[in-house]
């Protein structure tokens, strides 16, 4: 087997493993509980997870879907995004390498599964994640002006610049929703998630982020109004997916420019 083959099936573990703490994370935090205790265990029966209840994807289909002692349903959340983060994480691989830019895209992804999580479960994106996200982010970004020595502004400042301009743009979105609404059009976690986004992506990626974000959730929003179904439907997901979308493929601005002029 192929070195590169090797690298691509222990990424995909090691993101299942990172997907499942993800699950915890994503779940525990908006209720103010804590990330290590009590240890995983069912919510219908308390029976404690055992070891071997505890393996990434394949403990869902060795238990069948159910809880080994209560026979209760687990949500088939659990496994789907274990599934996912291996994915992705298996995807920055082929398309960033063993890079430092593999390391940026696997937190910047990291941070969009968790509060896609929280925010499907709970309509909440939680300032935890986006604080400890920012932080490794920027921490990353440091290492790699050390190691490229691109130079502090381009490495640091314009990114943050990047994304103080996202965020602005997004919260002249939410007043400008909000007046014709005339009720919250967007969650404060979304405008603030956008400053990660930009920072990441960059200013007129951020953009492409939004549209398409608002492109997918479109359909389901007039599905909603049609239903007329009051519940506000989270975007924090869409802005999650449109942003994956757009580190996995390396597609940029010119790139899309191109496609439109041409
Ligand atoms: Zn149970």
């Amino acid at each position: 087997m192929s070195l590169e083959v090797l690298n691509g099936i222990m990424i995909f573990i090691i993101g299942t493993i990172f997907g499942s703490f993800y699950n915890v994370v994503g779940y525990r935090l908006p209720n103010n509980m804590s990330i290590v205790y009590p240890s995983s265990h069912c919510p219908n029966c308390n029976h404690k997870l055992r070891f071997y209840e505890l393996i990434p994807i394949l403990s869902y289909l060795f238990l069948k879907g159910k809880c080994k002692v209560c026979k209760k349903r687990i949500s088939i959340f659990y496994p789907f995004f274990e599934l996912l983060t291996g994915i992705v994480f298996l995807l920055s691989y082929l398309s960033y390498g063993l890079s430092l830019k593999f390391i940026i895209s696997i937190t910047f992804i990291s941070i969009l599964i968790i509060i896609s999580i929280s925010d499907i479960k709970y309509y909440i994106i939680p300032d935890e994640v986006l604080i400890v996200g920012l932080v490794l982010l920027i921490i990353e970004l440091l290492i790699n002006n050390y190691v490229n020595n691109i130079g502090l502004y381009k490495a640091i400042v314009l990114p943050l610049l990047n994304g103080a301009a996202s965020f602005a743009v997004l919260y002249l979105f939410k007043c400008f929703g909000d007046l014709l609404f005339k009720k919250e059009s967007l969650g404060g976690g979304d405008i603030k998630l956008l400053f990660i986004i930009g920072l990441t992506l960059g200013f007129d990626m951020s953009l492409v982020v939004i549209f398409l974000a608002a492109f997918i959730a479109l359909p389901l929003s007039v599905i909603n109004l049609i239903k007329d179904d009051n519940n506000v439907l989270p975007f924090g997901p869409y802005l999650a997916i449109s942003s994956a979308i757009i580190m996995l493929s390396k597609v940029d601005i010119n790139m899309i420019l191109n496609f439109f002029i041409k």
